[in-house]
């Protein structure tokens, strides 16, 4: 494999405390050199790309996406799936087990790992299930799953609601060093809620989903984390009192994480009501660069693409996600991706499956709403892209050390855009991001030394 050297752009790399402008060298799979010397280590045939302008960084992990193989594949495949995550930056994706069948049994995990390295363009590591069938009633043989090789295990889509069959997942899952991930959703609590409870679930007329449906979850794999040691990490946290209860228990040293993902901290619920009364109420204060540019992000009530599971909450509980990833109480940000197919949301809201796509636009929604709306750093965004899930799913990913896969992302994180439905690589188009102004693009990604994903030059106007 041929080598190659990026030159002259500003090097972040988290987990080696640097950034710098400065070159990186790739050659055989690997990184070979970087600063000063990778110039001068470059062999003299070496590719060279000037990224000088642009952020160089280790590859973007994203431990949360839905790639519905095996069963689902009229939503995604592992190859449109992994196409969306080029493009949106990400050399690594971990995908949920809530396919058809179930990521429950080494088979199913062997037969994605085989389809994953043929047809995928990015690494995907393979989540397993907490229960067989995600039924939440017998526990998956942990043992044999992460023999077939699984980072986790998760019955996300669903919650274990009984939490002695949830102890005994953490119990196992600490013998055989995997973390548990939860989706938190207590039943009783959220029965058929299909938005936020609030003001408007009553004014639309929808069913309400609390947000103690998810903070009474999070209470129980706090203590559950501190019972057995286990790590426990909460999924997709949407609620100020998932946070609140978070930042308490990691300052008591508990093995808990959280992570969030943009549409969380980008919209309230008063998106469902409708771009009017979503612009009137929350959306200037959430993205002027949207309102001031005149884009053609319109929707009516209603939308099925601003249903997703935990819902959109309220404009408070919004404020308290950026707070908590603000300060590391949410060291992760991923982006649930979950493709559906429009004739599944082209229905009645009650009706709609949960879930938006969100490969392609998470790295610019999350460089709008923490980076350049100036709450956190650029370098504390890209550890929660990339060290920080590496290290709790045990992923040797995540740097650019030497000698480590040269899995690389190139972004400009300025580059002003507009997410057109027509140029998504996903399957789907579930997105109810389509016509937003959004600022900061992937413009290369690098699996393995090889560039899978390169931006296109707008065509040149004559
Ligand atoms: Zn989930």
């Amino acid at each position: 494999m041929a080598a190659l050297l990026l030159t002259g752009g500003r090097v972040v790399d988290p987990a080696n405390r640097l950034d710098a402008k400065t070159d990186v060298l790739i050659s055989e799979g690997k990184i070979t050199a970087v600063g000063a010397e990778a110039a001068k280590k470059a062999p003299r045939v070496a590719e060279r790309m000037a990224v000088t302008g642009l952020v160089v960084c280790p590859g973007l992990i994203d431990l949360h996406v839905h790639l519905r193989e095996p069963g689902q594949t009229s939503k995604e495949t592992l190859a449109t799936g992994t196409a969306a995550a080029a493009r949106g930056g990400f050399t690594s994706v971990v995908c949920m087990p809530n396919t058809s069948p179930a990521i429950d049994n080494a088979g199913t995990v062997a037969l994605i790992r085989e389809r994953a390295a043929q047809q995928g363009i990015v690494n995907v590591f393979v989540t397993g299930a907490i229960s067989k069938g995600i039924a939440g009633e017998e526990l998956a043989p942990i043992g044999g799953l992460k023999r077939a090789g699984i980072v986790a295990i998760t019955d996300d889509g669903h919650c274990v609601q009984n939490n002695d069959l949830m102890r005994r997942a953490c119990e196992y899952a600490k013998m055989f060093d995997l973390p548990v991930m939860d989706h938190c959703q207590d039943y009783s609590l959220v029965t058929d809620g299909v938005m936020h409870e609030g003001y408007w679930s009553t004014v639309l007329g929808l069913r309400g989903w609390p947000a103690a449906g998810e903070e009474v979850m999070v209470a129980r794999n706090i203590l559950l984390a501190e019972l057995t040691g286990a790590k426990v990490h909460c999924q997709h946290l949407s609620a100020a009192g998932s946070v609140a209860l978070l930042r308490e228990a990691k300052k008591r040293g508990v093995p808990i994480s959280g992570e969030a993902c943009p549409h969380h901290f980008t919209l309230t619920d008063a998106a469902v009501a409708g771009s009017e009364k979503f612009w009137a109420n929350d959306g200037k204060t959430l993205n002027a660069q949207c309102s001031t540019l005149n884009c053609s992000c319109e929707w009516p009530k209603y939308d099925t693409n601003f249903k997703m599971n935990p819902p959109l909450r309220s404009a408070r509980d919004r404020e308290a996600i950026l707070e908590g990833l603000a300060d590391s109480t949410i060291e992760i940000l991923c982006s649930d991706h979950a493709p559906h197919c429009d004739y599944e949301k082209e229905v009645e809201f009650d009706y709609a499956p949960f879930g938006i796509t969100g490969l392609e636009t998470e790295l610019a929604l999350s460089l709008m709403q923490l980076v350049h709306a100036k709450r956190i750093s650029l370098p504390d965004l890209i550890a929660k892209f990339t060290v920080n899930p590496a290290r709790l799913l045990n992923l040797k990913k995540g740097t650019l050390s030497v000698g480590a896969d040269a899995d690389v992302t190139v972004f400009d994180p300025d580059a002003e855009w507009v997410f057109e439905r027509a140029a998504t690589a996903s399957k789907s188009a579930n997105s109810p991001f389509y016509g937003w102004k959004l600022k900061g693009r992937a413009v290369a990604t690098i699996v393995g030394g090889k560039v899978v994903f390169v931006e296109q030059p707008e065509p040149a106007t004559v």
